[in-house]
């Protein structure tokens, strides 16, 4: 019989917790949300020995158990909660040997809950660098408890973290802090009354903003066995707390621990005065995100090109392959092109997480978060929400993605409503084809009127995210203040296995989560477009060619002839000629209302659907465009107007149109009600935005 323990990883952000989560369990890892909320939660499994297996939690980063963020509170729940399936035999308190003495105020929070706690002192790779002296057996003894150096970097301390994980139920579980010296005579009451709690639990059941299901608060607070105390004055002892538990901390280092300060902290101050300085700093991030966008586009085009191709061929050859029928058509024209519509997306997210992994790695996005955070704070957004902002205009998908970064659940949240906003490559197409349509090729000043609308549109995407994100940041609650606490870790060299692992899970989550999504949607799409109800859309054939009996026509022609009418008649073209009377304020007919719905699916679809529904076999551009400059409106004059040309513009700026982007905030905030609200508020506005432009420009 395999005896299963619950390791829970926790320390200060950056002090190395999912390294060494990455070093025990490697690729044995699941990543899921805790139920309701955004926060991510890692679980991985690695044996001890042959008895023992850990089942290890890699928490969020923490600073002290006096919780201020839904980070924070979400690791204090779990402590405090021995019912809890994850509540942890054993507690693994990581520490940075450079930071050794901050590290340490939560360390003995933890070993006060009277959980068996091993002190890991990782990042020993930088003792001798940074000039430091530790003694190990010393402070083992005087924390009373085990102590181990580690480095993931080299890969040393793990087996014996391990042995002293298996052996955990010899740790002590005495507290580091006597609770009682804060304030004797209160502790004691309190302890009157609860003779059989642990002291400093019930101390933190008191002073916890946080809801607890299992420990009941009210219950405690309420007993009129001790007195309880006004806000103020707990405000007051905690302080008292941590003064004392820096006072013990402070001794034992005297004891245990000495560093060297200057030489290690001169390349980073020199760094750093360079990287975060007013003017350089931002000249520096703008030209290293030039060269990772750059490079994403390069490096994933041929990729996308080499998928895009496979999936033609794929389907190509199951179509001639397969019996003709149902079956065939679904899979050659709903599951292969569904597939490849999620498969596409692979390189984009993977080269931007190996750039934002690799700068996140080295610690130079800690500086970038700095930077930026002073002029984005007035939106409601972070510092942390340029990347995501900046890696829209290539995909909203791997920018949602990488909002998991925030750790603010507001900022995040605020940040993953406006991304869509801003042009993401897939409008390009429809921009450009339509501004070729509707904007003349004029010069003015030598600038270009099409180019100058082009850069417009992406103007107005990233004004409308911003405008968004100050109404979101009034209408959204938070009981979280926003702290904004830069954690500036040193500069390292990265570790390739921590970047390898990232993109690994961020790409297959995509695949996996939002993949499943979209596929339904493509299948469903494929069906509304494939069948049609009553006798028009199944007889097409003789209904075309018996209209066009008299006129001289190729097969292919009177073949396109029946294709458009039979979409005219399917569930998709009649949906398309249901909403015309919406749509005929916005300038459009039953065609582009065709083209509307069917693009929910992917913008780019757009001018597929057109050309199809224009009877244009190729999508060679010229042709479609011709063909859509030609369409005329039941008065005879021109459908593709410039009234009609910017509405539609402006309603692929503002509408969401993208059901893998739907897909990817449902799985990121772990529910359907924001994708719901975004989908929803951003048609009405798309809506309103396109009513008004060609009411005004008709
Ligand atoms: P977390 O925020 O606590 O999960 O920390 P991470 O595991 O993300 O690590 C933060 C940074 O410390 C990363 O840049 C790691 O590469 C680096 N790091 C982790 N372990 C070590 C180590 O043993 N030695 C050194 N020098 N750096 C490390
Ligand atoms: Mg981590």
């Amino acid at each position: 019989m395999i005896n299963n323990i619950n390791v829970a990883l926790i320390g200060n952000p950056n002090t190395g917790k999912t390294s060494v989560f990455n070093a025990l369990t490697g690729l044995n890892q699941k990543v899921g949300n805790y139920p309701g909320i955004t926060v991510e939660k890692k679980i991985g499994f690695s044996p001890l020995n042959k008895l023992t297996k850990a089942r290890i939690l890699d928490l969020p980063g923490t600073y002290s158990l006096n919780a201020s963020s839904m980070d924070e509170s979400l690791v204090v729940e779990l402590l405090l909660n021995k019912n809890d399936p994850d509540y942890p035999d054993v507690a693994v308190v990581i520490t940075d040997v450079e930071n050794l003495k901050r590290n340490l105020l939560l360390f003995s929070q933890i070993k006060d809950l009277e959980i068996p706690t091993i002190l890991v002192v990782n990042m020993s790779d930088q003792i001798s660098r940074s000039g430091i002296k530790i003694d190990v057996k010393k402070l083992k003894e005087k924390l009373n408890t085990e102590v181990i150096l580690v480095s993931t970097r080299k890969n040393s301390g793990l087996s014996d973290l391990k042995k002293a994980l298996a052996d955990y139920r010899m740790l002590s579980i005495k507290p580091f802090l006597d609770t009682k010296i804060i304030d004797k005579e209160y502790f004691e009451s309190l302890q009157l009354a609860f003779p059989n709690q642990s002291l400093y639990k019930l101390w933190l059941v008191i002073t916890q903003d946080i809801n607890f299901t299992k420990l009941d608060r009210q219950k405690v607070s309420d007993s009129s066995a001790f007195r309880s105390l006004p806000k103020s004055q707990l405000k007051n002892l905690q302080q008292r707390e941590t003064i004392h538990r820096y006072k013990l901390i402070n001794q034992i280092l005297k004891e245990t621990y000495k560093k060297k300060l200057e030489e290690a902290t001169d390349l980073r101050s020199r760094l750093d005065n360079i990287l975060i300085h007013k003017f350089w700093g931002y000249v520096i991030f703008f030209f290293i995100l030039l060269i990772v966008f750059q490079s994403i586009f390069e490096w994933s085009s041929l990729p996308m090109d080499f998928i895009d191709n496979s999936f033609n061929k794929i389907g190509e050859w199951a179509r001639e392959n397969m019996p003709r029928g149902i079956l065939n058509d679904l899979i050659t024209e709903g599951i292969i092109p569904g597939l490849g519509g999620i498969i596409i997306f692979i390189p984009q997210i993977a080269f931007l997480f190996l750039f934002i992994s690799f700068l996140e790695e080295t610690g130079y996005m800690s500086r970038v978060v700095f930077l930026m955070d002073r002029g984005l704070r007035k939106y409601g957004l972070s510092g942390k929400s340029v990347v995501p902002l900046i890696s829209g205009t290539a995909c909203a998908i791997p920018a949602i993605m990488a909002t998991r970064n925030i750790e603010n659940w507001k900022d995040r949240l605020i940040t993953i409503l406006v991304v869509p906003f801003t042009t993401c490559s897939a409008r390009l197409p429809v921009y450009m084809i339509l501004i070729s349509l509707v904007i003349p090729d004029n010069k003015i000043l030598g600038i270009n009127y099409q180019g100058l609308s082009l850069m417009g549109l992406y103007l107005v995407g990233f004004f409308m995210a911003i405008a968004s994100a100050l109404i979101l940041n009034r209408l959204l609650k938070t009981s979280y203040k926003s702290y904004f606490v830069v954690e500036m870790p040193n500069y390292k060299l990265p570790l390739l296995k921590n970047i390898l692992i990232t993109v690994w899970e961020k790409t297959r989550t995509f695949i996996t989560e939002a993949g499943k999504i979209i596929l339904a949607i493509s299948i469903l799409l494929w069906f509304m477009a494939s069948f049609g109800p009553g006798q028009n859309f199944l007889n097409a054939d003789s209904i075309i060619i018996e209209k066009f009996s008299e006129e001289p026509m190729t097969d292919i022609e009177l073949d396109r002839e029946i294709s458009t009418y039979r979409l005219e008649n399917s569930y998709i073209g009649l949906l398309g000629k249901s909403i015309e009377p919406l749509i005929t304020p916005l300038g459009y007919d039953w065609k582009i209302g065709i083209a509307l719905i069917s693009s929910f699916a992917a913008r780019e679809v757009f001018i597929g659907t057109l050309a199809t529904i224009y009877s244009v076999g190729s999508d060679d551009q010229e042709t479609i465009k011709n063909r859509m400059a030609g369409e005329l409106k039941r008065d005879g004059t021109k459908l593709f107007n410039l009234a009609t040309g910017i509405s539609l513009m402006l309603f692929y700026a503002f509408a969401m149109q993208c059901m893998s982007t739907l897909a990817i905030v449902k799985k990121e905030t772990n529910s359907w009600k924001w994708p719901i609200i975004q989908l929803l508020s951003m048609t009405v506005i798309a809506y309103l935005a396109a009513l008004i432009s060609f009411q005004l420009l008709k």
